[in-house]
């Protein structure tokens, strides 16, 4: 029986995590959840999965929730509490899917602790990928890859010469925009943006697939996880979102892994690794059926975040830091409906024009930075 630390229970990651926990009781536990403040969805899982601890956003949210509760369930809040679910004693795995680079601190702790870590917040290690992974190293504490293509790039390394790879390609579907050109691009709306054609996630990274943010954000997070330099690392376009990632050695042999699009499979491969179990929730891919697959260049101009991120990851240092805050801040002022979509590529760059690059940065350097950012974007929009 594994135990399973929870951060991000009421997102989408975190419900379909949850989804894997119901499907095999016999295999998993949950010790510990961590939310922010959606008390409606957290409260039956609170109810069904029994955690020894619920840590939430803030007090008020907490006082909230504790007259829904009885006293066997421990309640935390705050970023204090967050670390505190993911470092419970019982817990043996941590899946992190909390949003953004709050992820981070808890994630650091997890390591100190030595627990394994399966990781869905991409923005950890776009932000600190220097850090978290020197400590990963350090105390030989796993970080597994939870986002889909980057568990099928680990799962296409499996029993290879790592050494022997010459580069690895990222698909992308394309998101909600794949087929616009640049001036319908300009006119978007935040309801169009968020309808993605093959996945169904949370808001922040749906819009980053629509601005391909979210293939620059995994350009990074392969750079750390993968231990490879930016001129390995490749993307392309894949509308259909059924080859998930691949690999290629240095005899051109390529390795790719396939599957209907679902976020449950590389989830539960986190869950179960090394070993493999059945899922029931997902369908048989049927090849024959599909018949064919479509592959395209990535086309740069149209979607210029994707060497935003080229850029701020070659430069390095704390120049990640400063695209991830950047995003997070105009995406949200653009699902607020204060900025148009085209906004959000200018809003980064400009972020990153005016950054002059702090080398090495340690933790406290990057909050400042991801702080000081954060403020940067909102003034300019105001
Ligand atoms: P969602 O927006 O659906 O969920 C985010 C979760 O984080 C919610 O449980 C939310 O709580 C919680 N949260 C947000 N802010 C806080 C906070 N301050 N304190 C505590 N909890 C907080 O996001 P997704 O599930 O889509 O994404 C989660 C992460 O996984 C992201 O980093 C994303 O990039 C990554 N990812 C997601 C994929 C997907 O298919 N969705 C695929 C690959 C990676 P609440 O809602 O209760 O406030
Ligand atoms: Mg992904």
């Amino acid at each position: 029986m594994k135990k399973i630390s929870l951060l991000g229970a009421t997102g989408s990651v975190g419900t379909q995590t949850l989804a894997i926990l119901r499907e095999h009781p016999d295999q998993f536990a949950l010790a510990a959840m961590a939310f922010g403040e959606n008390i409606q969805t957290a409260l039956p899982f609170i109810h069904e999965f029994k955690p020894d601890l619920v840590a939430v956003k803030n007090k008020q949210v907490a006082d909230r929730l504790k007259i829904q509760l009885d006293s066997s369930t421990r309640l935390v809040y705050g970023i204090e509490g967050m670390i505190e679910a993911a470092v419970h004693p019982d817990s043996d795995l941590l899946i992190n899917a909390v949003l953004g680079s709050i992820g981070l601190e808890p994630t650091l702790a997890a390591i100190e602790a030595g627990k394994t870590i399966g990781l869905a917040n991409k923005e950890t290690l776009v932000t600190a990928g220097h850090i978290v992974m020197k400590r990963s190293k350090k105390l030989g504490v796993p970080i597994l890859p939870v986002d889909s293509e980057h568990s099928a790039i680990f799962q296409s390394m499996q029993g290879q010469d790592r050494s022997a790879i010459s580069r690895i390609i990222i698909t992308a579907s394309g998101g909600s925009f794949r087929d616009k050109t640049r001036d319908e691009l300009a006119g978007v709306t935040v309801k169009d943006a968020l309808n993605h054609p093959n996945w169904s996630m949370g808001a922040k990274i749906t819009i980053d697939s629509a601005t391909m943010m979210n293939k620059g954000l995994e350009i990074i997070e392969a750079h750390w996880l993968f231990d490879l330099p930016y001129e390995k690392i490749d993307t392309l376009i894949h509308r259909e979102s059924i080859v998930h990632s691949l690999v290629e050695y240095a005899d051109h042999s390529v390795i790719a892994q396939l599957g209907c699009p679902s976020m449950l499979v590389p989830i539960q491969y986190a869950l179960t690794y090394p070993s493999r179990l059945t899922l029931k929730q997902t369908k048989t891919l049927n090849l024959s059926e599909i018949g064919s697959l479509h592959f395209q260049k990535m086309d740069t101009h149209r979607f210029p975040c994707v060497s935003l991120a080229y850029h701020a990851g070659k430069t390095g240092g704390s120049m990640p830091t400063v695209l991830n805050a950047a995003n997070e801040a105009a995406v949200q002022a653009f699902l607020a409906g204060k900025i148009a979509f085209l906004d959000i590529e200018r809003y980064v760059e400009r972020a990153l024009t005016n950054h002059h690059v702090i080398k090495d940065p340690d933790l406290k350097t990057i909050e400042a930075v991801d702080k000081e950012t954060r403020a940067f974007v909102k003034e300019q929009i105001n």
